[in-house]
């Protein structure tokens, strides 16, 4: 007869369900596989039929098709196993059909029936329970990736066997409790107090962490940048339950298990890291780095260094937030909703302004420099030069890493509240259209702005951003309205530098 059950696919990072048919009938012993599928799915068809053994059924000498659908998805992995095996037992009404209706199955099958796991559930799984399905049936070892899971029954199987015993009613297998997600530890990075002077520097990263900004960090080597840039990641506050699903479900569908304790998730990739494994893409269609940093932090030390198409290709997530990537005539977007905190030396030796140290010519320094081309740097917020440490800055009392996580904290509240209703919740991420709405100012601070706007000889673009970091400093200090304080503190932290040569 014909029997079916539901699982899934992803693709991308975003899971899709398939449907697995099987339909057993009388004719000449045969057994097939249809529905696009990569070679992986086919050899599902071997590990299947010796499976089944292992639950005492022996193929019986049947016309037996297996049909994943739709068709027109490529089907990829060895997640389709245990639906096909079950599907069969079904097929032959080893178990009462009614059983698996409203349910989800994925996972792989070893020869005896063991059930291993496979990448990807979360995202399945969230998309199962969009779906109305009521229940899951899940490879034991993924069941730590799928705890806090609300509003689908997830149950973690060991072997087919467990599965139809389980079907038939002679053993039961436990749900997996719905508890919160609590996994892994506080990560432990730096003190702001341990870095000695920078105070620019540390006041605009409070700044930045509190709007979400995009900041780069120009200086010397051996300034403390790269410190800095670690120390900013201790301050920043927990994700909230929705963030934190979606930075799972990315995860998952890596293969990864994502275990910050609910911190945001920092990515700092090596600047020899090849174009698809930044921005995403490959065989397997695998989410990059930038996906990776999706609500979190992208740590890009030594940016300058990095290849050209990982600089360039910024420019897209930078503005829209995601990355599209095209496949065999589909297009997959990727969420990548980062904060950028870039940090480059400003030229090839790492010592300049520093002449007794540092011998590059202005056309070297000029061409290092042009790695970041305008476009790139027009989306950082914030662009800074951090300065070589002064002597006198190592007696200094610096603020500490505590402090400034609650100013940033007060600043994101602020935030919530004003765009509650909104489509975003940070200062960076205010549409053009609903920059007048939020950004109020009197006319003297009007007339402050157009004389930045014309001395720094800003574009459109920049000036945007330039607004966006002022109404972020006035959060910070509880004014509604943005004062000529609150500009020129956000025009002093926007300096390109590149024309000075
Ligand atoms: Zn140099």
């Amino acid at each position: 007869m014909y029997y079916q059950v539901m699982s899934g696919i992803v693709l991308g990072v975003e899971g899709s369900l398939v449907r697995v048919e099987v339909d057993a009938s009388n004719g000449m012993p045969y057994f097939s596989m249809v529905g696009y599928l990569s070679s992986e799915v086919k050899e599902a068809k071997d590990r299947v039929i010796s499976a089944l053994r292992s639950v005492s059924f022996p193929l019986p000498p049947k016309r037996i098709t297996v049909n994943l659908s739709p068709a027109d998805i490529r089907k990829a992995g060895s997640s389709f196993d245990f639906p096909i095996a079950v599907a069969i037992l079904g097929s032959f009404e080893l178990f009462p059909i009614q059983q698996l209706k409203d349910a989800f199955l994925a996972g792989e099958m070893s020869l005896e029936g063991v059930i291993r796991p496979v990448r990807g559930l979360l995202p399945m799984i969230l998309e199962a329970k969009k779906h109305g399905l009521k229940k899951c049936f899940v490879p034991k070892a993924n069941q730590k990736e799928l705890v806090g899971i609300q509003g689908i029954d997830i149950y973690p199987v060991a072997t087919l066997k467990e599965m139809l015993d389980h079907l038939r009613g002679y053993q039961t297998i436990n749900r997996l409790e719905p508890k919160k997600f609590k996994a892994g530890k506080k990560p432990v990075y730096p003190d702001f107090s341990e870095v000695k002077g920078q105070y620019q520097i540390k006041r605009a990263l409070e700044i930045a962490a509190a709007g979400r900004h995009n900041v780069l960090i120009i200086g010397p080597s051996g300034c403390g940048k790269s410190m800095l840039a670690r120390c900013l990641i201790g301050v920043l506050p927990k994700l909230d339950q929705e963030e934190l699903q979606e930075v799972r479900a990315i995860y998952s569908a890596r293969g990864l298990s994502y275990e910050n304790a609910g911190y945001p998730p920092v990515r700092n990739p090596h600047h020899s890291v090849s174009p698809s494994a930044f921005l995403g893409g490959g065989t397997h269609l695998n989410a990059g780095e930038i996906t990776l940093a999706h609500d979190g932090i992208l740590l890009l030390d030594e940016f300058s260094e990095f290849k050209k198409t990982c600089i360039e290709g910024l420019r897209e997530p930078m503005e829209n937030h995601n990355i599209a990537i095209s496949r065999v005539g589909k297009q997959y977007v990727f969420p990548s909703d980062f904060m950028v905190v870039a940090t480059t030396n400003p030229c090839p030796c790492g010592n300049y302004p520093d002449r007794t140290k540092c011998k590059c010519t202005v056309s070297q320094r000029i061409h290092y420099r042009k790695k970041v081309s305008r476009p790139v740097l027009e989306r950082f917020d914030m662009i800074l030069w951090a300065e070589p440490v002064a002597f006198e800055d190592f007696d200094d009392d610096s603020i500490d890493s505590d402090t400034i996580s609650k100013r940033i904290l007060y600043g994101r509240n602020r935030q919530k509240l004003r765009y509650e209703k909104e489509s975003f919740s940070y200062n960076s991420r205010i549409p053009n259209d609903k920059i007048d709405e939020v950004c109020n100012f009197d006319d003297d601070t009007k007339t402050f702005m157009k004389t930045i706007f014309q001395q720094k000889e800003l574009s459109m673009r920049e000036f945007y951003h330039m607004l966006k970091v002022s109404r972020t400093i006035a959060d910070l200090s509880g004014e509604e309205q943005i004062s000529i304080e609150h500009v020129a503190e956000a025009a002093s932290f926007y300096n390109r530098g590149m024309e000075l040569e």
